[in-house]
């Protein structure tokens, strides 16, 4: 006789099922049930504390005020922010408040002078907001977004719950359908405090170094990051999709003295390269005429310290410009630094023997399983 088959669902039709038994839900009664509803497991709030969020962070008091609640201060916010994100939390009285930052020797090693962010605002992002967030998130299987379709192109066809492209949890988004005119009159209705910077023409709040105030008649995020082609920090978009490294099955292999070890997404290993490298400084200029990195099989860029991160960025240049041979991050690279090597278009990562004892893989692998890969925007595949 033939056993019983139990088709269990895939997250997509989980979710379709949850949009469709939610769909005429209110913001509030989504947020509510969202919390007791066993299928999205354990859920958090992520709030930016930003130009809006005082709703949902509202709307969470009245319902269940000690679900987690997660800020991340990237330590670029403006002092109103940090300001308000206190004295909201306590007069709302959430409970369980946890600020989530990055480490702090990945901020050492790959923005020691707080200036990522004009040079790599993806890198900049991605040190100080998505991996440290996904770090947090790890704990959780659903987190709940402020985000909203009147918000932008990018999120117009924005649903109650959605896939997270970075990990296995489900998005939940309350507020998705909700307008301008309904945060404002949410916020005068309920005598909530404003964020100061609305009233100075800032209608969405994110890092000092980033936002600008908007003029009537633009987007409500045409401040962030004015006049680059980036419209998310990557905790939610990256052009559209986020990828996850997805470590391989690692490899065995015991680093020798004396000899390289090469980092990659399936483990350390030997190296096995043996074509030409053209070797280039972190400070090599792409526009000379002589330079013909097209056409070279691999290049192995120099890292001369941890804090030099000038190899990040000629990396996601040679990338942008379209070189799609092999690319290595040569000397000092330390493991929270992987996946930004990774994001920046570096297939792998040669260290040496001592540096090799000193972080073992299992340090690399974690890094790398928290962090999302832009690897998709620069036309590659992990
Ligand atoms: S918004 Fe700007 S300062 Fe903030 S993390 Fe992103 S790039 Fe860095």
């Amino acid at each position: 006789m033939m056993a019983n088959v139990v088709a269990i669902p895939t997250r997509a039709a989980r979710i379709a099922a949850l949009n469709t038994r939610y769909r005429h839900h209110a913001a509030i009664k989504v947020l509510g049930d969202a919390l007791q509803d066993k299928e999205l497991g354990r859920v958090a709030m992520v709030s930016s504390f930003g130009a809006d969020s005082v709703v949902l962070l509202h709307m969470l008091s009245l319902v269940e005020r000690n679900t987690p609640v997660l800020f991340i201060d990237t330590q670029m916010l403006f002092p109103e922010t940090l300001i308000y994100q206190s004295q909201v939390a306590s007069k709302l009285g959430l409970t369980d408040l946890r600020t989530i930052r990055a480490n702090p020797t990945a901020i050492n090693a790959a923005d020691p002078d707080g200036d990522l962010h004009g040079r790599d605002p993806d890198a900049c992002c991605d040190l100080r907001k998505t991996v440290p967030l996904n770090r947090a998130l790890a704990d959780f299987d659903s987190w709940i977004t402020g985000r909203k379709r009147f918000q932008g192109a990018d999120r117009a066809a924005l649903e109650f719950f959605e896939e997270d492209p970075a990990g296995p949890r489900i998005k939940i988004n309350p507020l998705a359908h909700w307008d301008a005119r309904d945060v404002a009159d949410y916020i005068a209705n309920n005598h909530l405090p404003r964020h100061p910077l609305v009233a100075k023409g800032y209608p969405s709040i994110g890092c000092q170094p980033c936002t600008s105030p908007v003029l009537e008649g633009e987007d409500p995020r045409a401040g962030r990051w004015r006049g680059l082609d980036k419209t998310e920090c990557g905790i939610h978009f990256v052009n559209g999709k986020m990828q996850r490294i997805a470590p391989a099955e690692p490899v065995v292999f015991t680093p020798e003295e004396g000899r390289p070890v090469i980092v990659r997404d399936a483990g350390f290993g030997p190296e096995d390269w043996t074509g030409p490298i053209l070797e280039l400084a972190p400070e090599a200029d792409l526009d000379d005429p002589n330079l013909h990195y097209m056409d070279a099989p691999m290049i192995r860029i120099a890292f001369p310290s941890f804090s030099d991160g000038r190899g990040f960025t000629l990396a996601r240049r040679l990338r942008v410009a379209g070189y799609k041979g092999r690319l290595r991050a040569q000397g000092h690279v330390i493991a929270d630094q992987f996946p930004m090597a990774r994001r920046s278009g570096f297939d792998e990562v040669e260290i040496d023997f001592a540096l090799a004892k000193r972080q073992p893989w299992e340090l690399w692998k974690r890094s790398a399983e928290v962090a999302p890969s832009y690897l998709n925007r620069l036309g590659r595949s992990a």
